[in-house]
């Protein structure tokens, strides 16, 4: 299996290189030449295998000849061991025909450690049969931090950077960054919010020279294994719900398109899905973008689901690439124009895009309205970002059974949680001394070479 960039000029990769390169040289996003499909026997075949088995057989197919089959398995099965769910991504019932799949079982308490794990194991696996060190220098809303430091904390190979926006994470992900005693990893507070942490990350791929000088890899969403791992929980959910003899749907909260890009992709491999619903916050990018097909960019308003305030959906690139059936250079047109604050999606490319997601957007009332009823009338504990998947489920309702994503634990946000239920949400008992731990913040500028400076002496030290 080989990779090419969404913009076309890129060197031709293989799964590993991909995987540790994560942006493409052409700015562009990696993405699998072909996908490779599973026919309805391989997928009715899952119902009752483990989430480990399902993960193995849908994920084989890209990783040609990266890993061996058994140590693949085994990368596979390190990185779920430390769930504290047996299902790993166990599917509850909130009404008739609506379905929540839980992805927040892992240690810390969002989806993206479904990702993560296996991006760490991967790494670790890929870089000790090299003897090659990188460093990792992420932007996050939150989560993606979190689940990073968590992944790769202790790692020899790495040491890994995380810039996240001052005063707009939550508690709860501010300590699961700050908290962890290892020297290999790094949280940096920077005076801006995400977007400007996203885009300093693109701005330091796009610097060849320290690109070179610190071995400097990508972990965040663009990351071609984070959108792999995260295509099998669609394939265990729909299976659980009678799938591939039935239809099956899914509303995915969304900001960077990651997650339902890996619907996309779970599709196109044979999953029968009927409809792929993307659901954002106030900062409505792809919902506006999908409603008339114009692509400019806003400014960010803090919301209570913080891990989609985000008004630059970097994954959307990818859903692009295939709206513009695969051309490269297409893709790169509009990239280009993004940079003077926008652009406008071709009729043909809307029509492809608009077949494929259908969108809605829910206020910050309609998010907090969802999290008080779904506990009084569901028995359902909802944190803000599946809250405002709840939401926009709910107007998809219909004979195809629906599928929410749960992206994160209620105590994650439990702030937002508490003044919709009056209820607090307690950590799980093993995180529960979170709050007692010694915090390492390093404050820093909204500054490209102040930060590139601060990354360059901590991997020196
Ligand atoms: C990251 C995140 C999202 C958004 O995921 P995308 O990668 O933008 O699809 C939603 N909810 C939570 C809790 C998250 O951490």
């Amino acid at each position: 299996m080989r990779y090419i960039s969404t913009r076309g000029t890129a060197p031709v990769l293989t799964f590993e290189q991909a995987m540790l390169t994560g942006l493409a040289r052409d700015g562009g996003l990696y993405v699998p030449e072909t996908i490779p499909t599973l026919d309805h026997d391989t997928i009715a075949g899952f119902a009752g295998q483990s989430y480990e088995d399902v993960a193995y057989a849908v994920m084989r197919p890209f990783i040609g000849d990266t890993f061996s089959d058994n140590q693949f398995r085994e990368l596979i099965a390190n990185a779920y061991a430390g769930f504290g769910h047996a299902a790993r991504a166990p599917l509850v019932q909130l009404a008739p025909n609506h379905f929540l799949l839980e992805l927040f079982h892992g240690p810390t308490l969002a989806f993206k450690d479904f990702a993560m794990q296996l991006i760490g194991q991967m790494f670790e696996a890929a870089l000790g049969r090299s003897g090659d060190r990188v460093t990792i220098v992420g932007a996050t809303s939150g989560d993606t931090g979190s689940a990073a430091i968590e992944a790769f904390r202790g790692l020899d190979a790495v040491d890994v950077i995380i810039l996240y926006p001052h005063g707009r994470v939550s508690e709860v992900q501010r300590r699961q960054m700050t908290t962890p005693t290892e020297s290999n990893v790094h949280a940096i507070a920077v005076d801006g919010d995400f977007d400007d942490c996203q885009a300093m990350v693109k701005d330091m791929f796009n610097d060849f020279q320290f690109r070179e000088d610190v071995r400097l890899a990508g972990v965040n969403s663009i990351n071609w294994g984070r959108v792999l791992a995260q295509v099998v929980y669609y394939f265990t959910a729909a299976v659980s719900l009678g799938a591939p003899q039935r239809e099956v749907s899914f509303t995915v909260p969304t900001g960077n398109f990651g997650d339902i890009f890996a619907g996309y992709i779970a599709k196109r491999m044979g999953l029968p899905i009927r409809d792929l619903v993307v659901a954002t916050n106030t900062n409505d990018i792809l919902h506006r973008t999908l409603e008339t097909g114009a692509y400019t960019k806003g400014t960010v308003t803090p919301t209570i689901s913080p891990s989609m305030d985000i008004q630059v959906s970097s994954n959307f690139e990818r859903a692009l690439f295939y709206a513009y059936g695969q051309d490269g250079a297409a893709v790169a047109d509009q990239m280009a124009d993004l940079k003077q604050g926008g652009f406008t999606v071709s009729q043909g490319a809307i029509d492809a895009l608009r077949d494929s997601y259908l969108s809605g957007r829910a206020s910050e009332q309609d998010t907090s309205d969802a999290i008080t009823t779904y506990v009084q009338e569901h028995g359902e504990l909802l944190c803000p970002h599946s809250a405002v998947g709840v939401h926009v489920a709910q107007h998809h309702l219909g004979t195809t059974p629906m599928v929410t994503l749960a992206t994160a634990h209620p105590a994650k946000f439990p702030a937002a949680v508490e003044r919709a239920t009056g209820i607090h949400p307690p950590l799980p008992p093993r995180m529960a001394d979170l709050y007692d731990r010694d915090e390492r913040i390093t404050r820093a500028a909204n500054d490209l070479s102040a930060i590139q400076q601060i990354i360059k002496d901590r991997i020196a030290s």
